[in-house]
Protein backbone atom coordinates (compact mmCIF):
# COMPACT_ATOMS: atom_id res chain seq x y z
CA UNK A 1 0.00 0.00 0.00
CA UNK A 2 1.53 3.08 -1.22
CA UNK A 3 2.63 5.76 1.95
CA UNK A 4 -0.17 8.34 2.27
CA UNK A 5 0.58 11.75 4.21
CA UNK A 6 0.91 10.31 8.10
CA UNK A 7 2.79 12.65 10.44
CA UNK A 8 5.52 9.92 11.74
CA UNK A 9 5.49 9.95 15.20
CA UNK A 10 8.34 8.66 17.79
CA UNK A 11 7.31 7.82 21.27
CA UNK A 12 10.06 6.71 24.03
CA UNK A 13 8.77 4.59 26.72
CA UNK A 14 10.99 4.87 29.63
CA UNK A 15 9.88 1.94 32.02
CA UNK A 16 10.27 2.22 35.36
CA UNK A 17 13.86 3.45 35.22
CA UNK A 18 14.97 6.99 36.38
CA UNK A 19 14.82 9.76 39.21
CA UNK A 20 14.24 13.23 39.77
CA UNK A 21 17.65 14.33 38.96
CA UNK A 22 18.45 11.37 35.85
CA UNK A 23 15.19 12.64 34.71
CA UNK A 24 15.89 16.57 34.55
CA UNK A 25 19.44 15.07 32.67
CA UNK A 26 17.29 12.84 30.15
CA UNK A 27 14.79 15.85 29.69
CA UNK A 28 17.81 18.99 29.13
CA UNK A 29 19.71 16.47 26.58
CA UNK A 30 16.47 15.48 24.78
CA UNK A 31 15.58 19.19 24.54
CA UNK A 32 19.14 20.13 22.85
CA UNK A 33 19.44 17.16 20.43
CA UNK A 34 15.58 16.27 19.61
CA UNK A 35 15.37 17.83 15.89
CA UNK A 36 15.09 21.74 15.83
CA UNK A 37 12.65 21.23 12.56
CA UNK A 38 9.65 18.99 13.68
CA UNK A 39 7.64 19.32 10.46
CA UNK A 40 5.95 15.97 9.64
CA UNK A 41 7.42 14.02 13.04
CA UNK A 42 5.91 14.27 16.40
CA UNK A 43 8.31 12.90 19.65
CA UNK A 44 6.38 12.08 22.66
CA UNK A 45 7.80 10.50 26.19
CA UNK A 46 6.41 8.32 28.50
CA UNK A 47 7.21 8.52 31.64
CA UNK A 48 6.55 6.74 35.46
CA UNK A 49 3.36 8.51 37.08
CA UNK A 50 5.36 10.15 39.89
CA UNK A 51 7.58 12.11 36.86
CA UNK A 52 4.85 13.81 34.77
CA UNK A 53 4.93 17.15 36.92
CA UNK A 54 8.51 17.29 36.17
CA UNK A 55 8.30 16.44 32.88
CA UNK A 56 5.56 18.32 31.92
CA UNK A 57 7.54 21.42 33.37
CA UNK A 58 10.09 20.61 31.53
CA UNK A 59 8.68 20.14 28.31
CA UNK A 60 5.71 22.45 28.38
CA UNK A 61 7.08 25.09 26.27
CA UNK A 62 8.65 22.45 23.98
CA UNK A 63 7.28 20.52 21.07
CA UNK A 64 7.65 17.67 22.84
CA UNK A 65 4.87 15.84 24.14
CA UNK A 66 4.98 13.34 26.87
CA UNK A 67 2.60 10.66 28.52
CA UNK A 68 1.76 7.44 30.60
CA UNK A 69 2.82 3.76 30.22
CA UNK A 70 -0.57 2.69 31.22
CA UNK A 71 -3.76 3.96 33.00
CA UNK A 72 -6.85 2.78 34.59
CA UNK A 73 -9.69 0.72 32.85
CA UNK A 74 -11.69 2.83 35.98
CA UNK A 75 -12.99 6.14 35.81
CA UNK A 76 -12.48 6.74 39.91
CA UNK A 77 -13.53 5.03 43.34
CA UNK A 78 -11.68 2.24 45.33
CA UNK A 79 -9.22 0.95 42.92
CA UNK A 80 -5.81 1.50 45.25
CA UNK A 81 -2.59 2.34 43.48
CA UNK A 82 -4.60 2.99 40.17
CA UNK A 83 -4.18 6.41 38.49
CA UNK A 84 -7.21 7.42 36.20
CA UNK A 85 -7.23 9.10 32.66
CA UNK A 86 -8.44 12.18 34.51
CA UNK A 87 -5.84 12.26 36.88
CA UNK A 88 -3.06 12.25 33.85
CA UNK A 89 -5.10 14.30 32.08
CA UNK A 90 -4.19 17.29 35.02
CA UNK A 91 -1.04 16.84 33.77
CA UNK A 92 -1.11 17.42 30.01
CA UNK A 93 -0.53 13.75 29.19
CA UNK A 94 -1.07 13.47 25.40
CA UNK A 95 -0.20 9.57 24.94
CA UNK A 96 -0.84 6.79 26.87
CA UNK A 97 0.58 3.22 26.17
CA UNK A 98 -1.84 0.53 26.87
CA UNK A 99 -1.53 -3.36 26.14
CA UNK A 100 2.60 -3.09 26.14
CA UNK A 101 3.44 -6.69 26.50
CA UNK A 102 4.91 -6.52 30.04
CA UNK A 103 1.62 -5.47 31.47
CA UNK A 104 -0.20 -8.00 29.33
CA UNK A 105 2.41 -11.13 30.89
CA UNK A 106 3.23 -9.64 34.34
CA UNK A 107 0.18 -8.35 35.23
CA UNK A 108 -1.97 -10.68 33.20
CA UNK A 109 -4.02 -7.92 31.79
CA UNK A 110 -6.68 -9.38 29.19
CA UNK A 111 -7.72 -8.07 25.63
CA UNK A 112 -11.13 -6.39 27.53
CA UNK A 113 -9.07 -4.73 30.37
CA UNK A 114 -6.73 -3.05 27.69
CA UNK A 115 -9.93 -2.57 25.43
CA UNK A 116 -11.27 -0.41 28.69
CA UNK A 117 -7.89 1.36 29.44
CA UNK A 118 -7.71 2.70 25.76
CA UNK A 119 -11.45 4.27 25.85
CA UNK A 120 -10.73 5.87 29.33
CA UNK A 121 -7.36 7.74 27.73
CA UNK A 122 -10.02 9.00 24.84
CA UNK A 123 -12.49 9.68 26.89
CA UNK A 124 -10.17 12.11 28.50
CA UNK A 125 -9.16 13.39 25.56
CA UNK A 126 -5.51 11.68 25.39
CA UNK A 127 -4.35 9.73 22.28
CA UNK A 128 -4.11 5.66 23.53
CA UNK A 129 -0.81 3.83 21.98
CA UNK A 130 -2.27 0.14 22.09
CA UNK A 131 0.72 -2.45 21.46
CA UNK A 132 -0.35 -5.71 19.87
CA UNK A 133 2.40 -8.61 18.34
CA UNK A 134 2.81 -11.93 18.61
CA UNK A 135 5.17 -14.18 20.71
CA UNK A 136 8.23 -15.99 19.28
CA UNK A 137 5.95 -19.31 19.88
CA UNK A 138 3.12 -17.73 17.76
CA UNK A 139 5.27 -16.38 15.24
CA UNK A 140 6.99 -20.00 14.68
CA UNK A 141 4.02 -21.28 14.35
CA UNK A 142 2.50 -18.80 11.66
CA UNK A 143 0.07 -17.48 13.94
CA UNK A 144 1.18 -14.17 13.75
CA UNK A 145 -1.62 -12.77 11.74
CA UNK A 146 -4.14 -14.57 13.48
CA UNK A 147 -3.21 -12.93 17.42
CA UNK A 148 -2.66 -9.28 15.59
CA UNK A 149 -5.99 -9.78 14.03
CA UNK A 150 -7.89 -10.69 17.50
CA UNK A 151 -5.76 -8.08 19.46
CA UNK A 152 -6.87 -4.83 16.72
CA UNK A 153 -10.55 -6.48 16.33
CA UNK A 154 -10.87 -6.49 20.79
CA UNK A 155 -10.01 -2.88 20.28
CA UNK A 156 -11.89 -1.59 17.58
CA UNK A 157 -15.11 -3.59 19.09
CA UNK A 158 -14.75 -1.60 22.38
CA UNK A 159 -13.97 1.79 20.97
CA UNK A 160 -17.29 4.13 19.47
CA UNK A 161 -16.63 4.46 15.53
CA UNK A 162 -16.26 8.23 15.82
CA UNK A 163 -13.38 7.85 18.04
CA UNK A 164 -10.93 5.14 15.79
CA UNK A 165 -9.24 7.79 13.80
CA UNK A 166 -8.04 8.92 17.26
CA UNK A 167 -6.51 5.29 18.08
CA UNK A 168 -2.18 4.60 17.88
CA UNK A 169 -1.72 0.80 17.10
CA UNK A 170 2.34 0.07 17.65
CA UNK A 171 3.00 -3.60 16.43
CA UNK A 172 5.50 -4.90 19.49
CA UNK A 173 7.23 -8.33 18.46
CA UNK A 174 6.81 -9.60 22.25
CA UNK A 175 10.49 -11.66 20.67
CA UNK A 176 11.83 -8.20 19.79
CA UNK A 177 11.29 -6.40 23.25
CA UNK A 178 14.27 -5.53 24.98
CA UNK A 179 16.06 -8.22 23.52
CA UNK A 180 18.03 -6.90 20.94
CA UNK A 181 16.44 -8.58 18.15
CA UNK A 182 14.87 -6.52 15.62
CA UNK A 183 12.19 -7.69 13.14
CA UNK A 184 13.31 -7.00 9.64
CA UNK A 185 12.25 -3.78 7.74
CA UNK A 186 10.24 -6.68 5.90
CA UNK A 187 8.96 -8.23 8.63
CA UNK A 188 7.50 -5.20 10.42
CA UNK A 189 5.97 -4.04 6.64
CA UNK A 190 3.86 -7.50 6.80
CA UNK A 191 2.73 -7.24 9.81
CA UNK A 192 1.74 -3.39 9.15
CA UNK A 193 0.11 -3.66 6.26
CA UNK A 194 -1.86 -6.63 7.68
CA UNK A 195 -3.16 -4.06 10.26
CA UNK A 196 -3.77 -1.13 7.85
CA UNK A 197 -5.74 -3.63 5.80
CA UNK A 198 -8.01 -4.82 8.82
CA UNK A 199 -8.74 -1.03 9.67
CA UNK A 200 -9.69 0.21 6.44
CA UNK A 201 -11.68 -3.02 5.75
CA UNK A 202 -13.89 -1.69 8.98
CA UNK A 203 -13.42 2.23 8.00
CA UNK A 204 -11.84 3.55 5.10
CA UNK A 205 -10.33 6.80 6.89
CA UNK A 206 -8.64 4.80 9.56
CA UNK A 207 -5.74 4.48 6.66
CA UNK A 208 -5.09 7.71 8.43
CA UNK A 209 -4.06 5.88 11.78
CA UNK A 210 -0.59 6.10 12.80
CA UNK A 211 1.02 1.99 12.83
CA UNK A 212 4.23 2.42 15.16
CA UNK A 213 6.87 -0.54 15.19
CA UNK A 214 8.79 -1.06 18.96
CA UNK A 215 11.24 -3.82 19.36
CA UNK A 216 15.00 -2.91 20.05
CA UNK A 217 14.93 -0.03 17.91
CA UNK A 218 18.02 2.43 17.59
CA UNK A 219 19.45 5.31 15.66
CA UNK A 220 21.30 2.63 13.42
CA UNK A 221 17.93 0.36 12.43
CA UNK A 222 15.48 3.31 12.00
CA UNK A 223 16.04 4.79 9.27
CA UNK A 224 15.45 1.35 6.88
CA UNK A 225 12.38 0.32 9.41
CA UNK A 226 11.45 4.25 8.76
CA UNK A 227 11.76 3.52 4.90
CA UNK A 228 8.14 1.02 4.92
CA UNK A 229 5.51 2.34 3.45
CA UNK A 230 3.43 1.42 6.31
CA UNK A 231 5.70 1.38 9.55
CA UNK A 232 4.51 5.65 10.47
CA UNK A 233 7.10 5.76 13.62
CA UNK A 234 8.31 4.00 16.39
CA UNK A 235 7.64 3.37 19.94
CA UNK A 236 11.22 3.32 21.56
CA UNK A 237 12.08 1.57 25.24
CA UNK A 238 15.98 0.57 25.50
CA UNK A 239 17.40 2.97 23.22
CA UNK A 240 14.57 6.24 24.32
CA UNK A 241 16.98 6.36 27.87
CA UNK A 242 19.48 7.73 26.14
CA UNK A 243 18.66 10.96 25.29
CA UNK A 244 20.96 11.74 22.39
CA UNK A 245 20.11 7.88 20.61
CA UNK A 246 16.22 8.98 20.85
CA UNK A 247 17.23 12.46 19.52
CA UNK A 248 18.94 10.30 16.87
CA UNK A 249 16.02 7.93 15.82
CA UNK A 250 13.75 11.34 15.76
CA UNK A 251 15.87 12.66 13.78
CA UNK A 252 15.85 9.53 10.88
CA UNK A 253 11.93 10.30 11.22
CA UNK A 254 12.46 13.74 10.68
CA UNK A 255 14.46 12.79 7.45
CA UNK A 256 11.90 10.50 6.36
CA UNK A 257 9.02 12.62 6.47
CA UNK A 258 10.39 15.50 4.93
CA UNK A 259 11.55 12.87 1.78
CA UNK A 260 7.65 12.27 1.35
CA UNK A 261 6.62 15.36 1.48
CA UNK A 262 9.58 16.55 -1.05
CA UNK A 263 8.48 13.40 -3.69
C1 LIG B 1 9.07 -1.06 24.54
O1 LIG B 1 9.27 -1.02 25.74
O2 LIG B 1 7.96 -0.76 24.09
C2 LIG B 1 10.15 -1.48 23.64
C3 LIG B 1 9.91 -1.58 22.37
O3 LIG B 1 11.36 -1.76 24.25
P1 LIG B 1 12.77 -1.90 23.49
O4 LIG B 1 12.88 -0.76 22.51
O5 LIG B 1 13.78 -1.83 24.58
O6 LIG B 1 12.76 -3.21 22.78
Amino acid sequence: MSQVSRDKLVIGNWKMHGGKDENQRRLDALLRHAPERTHGVQIGICVPFPYLAQTEQALRRSEIAWGTQDISAHNSGAYTGEVSATMAADFGVRYVIVGHSERRSLHLESLATIARKARRALESGMTPVVCVGETLEERETERTKEVVSSQVAGILDEIPENLWLKLVFAYEPVWAIGTGRTASPAQAQEVHAHIRELLSSRFTECVRVPILYGGSVKAMNAPDLFGEADVDGALVGGASLDSIEFAAICIAAADRASLISAS
